[in-house]
This record gives C-alpha cells, structure tokens and sequence, in this order.
C-alpha cells in the first residue's frame, strides 16, 4: 500500500511539473505572437488597416492625401477607389457585375451601348405613367415600396425608369446643345455612364407637384423614412456632389436591395463609397 501511495504521489508531481510546462509554453508563444503583430502593424503604411486597400493605389493615395490633408486616411482610400482623384469622365472602365443589384455605373464606369438588362417589366400604372420598365426583382420591390405609401396617404409615382443608352444619347444631346458640356455634365449623364440604362432605379414624384421639388412634398419624407426598407437609396444626395458626380436629385431611387440600402442608409454614405469598400474586385456584399 505504502509502495502505490508513493507511486501516485510520483505520476501526481510528473503530472504537475508538465502542466506548469506547458502553461510557460503557452505564455512565451503568446508573447512572440504579440510582438511579431505588433511589429507588422509598424511597418504597415496607415492606408493599410483597411480591408478595402489596393496595393496598386499605393501612390495615388499618398499624392491624393498631399492635395487633400484634411480627409480621413479611411476617406482617402475610398476615395481614391472610387477613382476620385481623378476627374470624372477620365480612366473610365467598363463595369462588372452586368445584371446584379450592386451593379455600379457612374462617371468612371459605363455599360456598352448594346448593354439592356435581363427581365425588364412594366411597372403597374397605379404606380407609374404608362410604359415605365424595371427589371423584375426592382419592379416588384417598387410596387410593394408605392402600394405601401399609399396605405399612408403618400403618393410615389414613377415618372422614368430603364432607358437605353440610344434614348440617353438623344437626351444628353440636346441638353448639352441647350447648356453646353460643362452644364449639361451636372444633371445628366453622358450615354452610356446613365444608371437608368442598369434598370434599376427610378426617378418619382407625387403625382401633382413637379418632380424638381419633390424634397418639399410629404411623399419625400416618406421616402427618406422608408425606401431603404424595400431596398431603394436616394442616389444622389444633398452635400454628397463632389463624390457622386451629380447635383443632388431628391426624385432619383437605385435599388441595390434590402440589406445593402440598410446599409447605405445607416451609414450616410454615397453607394460610390460603398461599392468601393464593399464591391470592388471583392463581391463581399455584407449586412
Ligand atoms: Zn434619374
């Protein structure tokens, strides 16, 4: 008996001595990991933390942040993304991702003027003027989005939806023979770089009032309460020119769906920014 207790008191002291072992083994290695990340942060570039960096801007973002020191380095990378520091209409590209929701079109971005999108359908005339096409998922999405406002006494009704990049032309045309470039620039796209040629987004009003005013109706305010929740975003906002390209239009809807206008919509930010930190080269769509 004498002999087994002894033994046991052995293994029990083995077993201690290895438990404080291992226990030193896993401080020192914590320890290393710590420094060696810690090491890797400090040469690391302050544009770097974001997961949205591109290596290949890695220029452009020092020489964009030079001209620009007042803006955030997360600003200065999206920016840059975004293709902003250079002026619009210049290093223009075609842009992916034909027929998705988070699709992009805009100063730096274009559809082929052969470019019409899958399943456009009429938007019912209770909500539209006669003739009014959204791809389907959109259309379906604005329905409900119009058939709810009515339920609250508000009005939404579409007035121009998908146009093709002909009709576009036609139009940017004769404004810019009526304003000249510089002007026309402002409030309309040249064909091609129109998000109306995507199918996707809609320009609305009230149903009386012109649908340049329509930030003064209560229709309007509906919207800013609701639209994100069908998946629509004011496209074009107030104080957010110099990022989108356009004046501010407070009847132009995209829809990008329901968890991508949450997004945008909590977040106070441009779909530009988002695509850029969110879509580009990386299709994350995340909540
Ligand atoms: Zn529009």
């Amino acid at each position: 008996m004498i002999m087994v207790g002894e033994r046991m008191k052995k293994i029990f002291k083995i077993l201690i001595l290895g438990l404080i072992i291992i226990f030193l083994i896993f401080i020192f290695m914590v320890k290393i990991n710590d420094t060696s990340e810690k090491k890797s942060v400090a040469t690391k570039s302050k544009y770097e933390q974001f997961d949205f960096y591109n290596s290949k801007y890695k220029k452009r973002y020092e020489s964009y942040h030079k001209k620009n020191p007042d803006l955030s380095t997360e600003n200065v990378v999206t920016y840059v993304n975004i293709g902003l520091d250079n002026s619009f209409y210049t290093n223009t590209q075609k842009t992916p991702y034909l027929n998705k929701e988070y699709i992009l079109v805009n100063k730096y971005l274009y559809l082929d003027s052969s470019y019409i999108p899958d399943n456009l359908e009429n938007i019912s005339v209770k909500y539209a003027r006669s003739g009014m096409r959204l791809v389907k998922v959109a259309k379906d999405a604005f329905e409900k989005m119009a058939s709810a406002a009515l339920n609250d006494n508000r009005k939404i009704i579409a007035m121009s939806s998908y146009r093709s990049f002909q009709y576009q032309e036609q139009l940017y045309n004769r404004y810019v023979a009526n304003d000249g470039v510089n002007a026309a620039d402002t409030y309309s796209a040249r064909p091609g770089f129109s998000e109306h040629q995507t199918g996707l987004c809609v320009d609305v009003y009230d149903g009386v009032i012109d649908y340049t005013n329509f930030e003064k109706t209560d229709s309007f305010i509906w919207m800013q309460d609701n639209a994100y929740k069908y998946g629509f975003i004011l496209r074009y906002p107030d104080g957010k020119e110099n990022i989108t390209g356009y004046q501010y239009e407070s009847w132009h809807y995209r829809y990008v769906g329901e968890k991508i206008a949450k997004y945008i919509h909590d977040k106070n930010i441009t779909f530009d920014e988002y695509y850029a930190q969110k879509i580009d080269n990386k299709i994350k769509v995340q909540n």
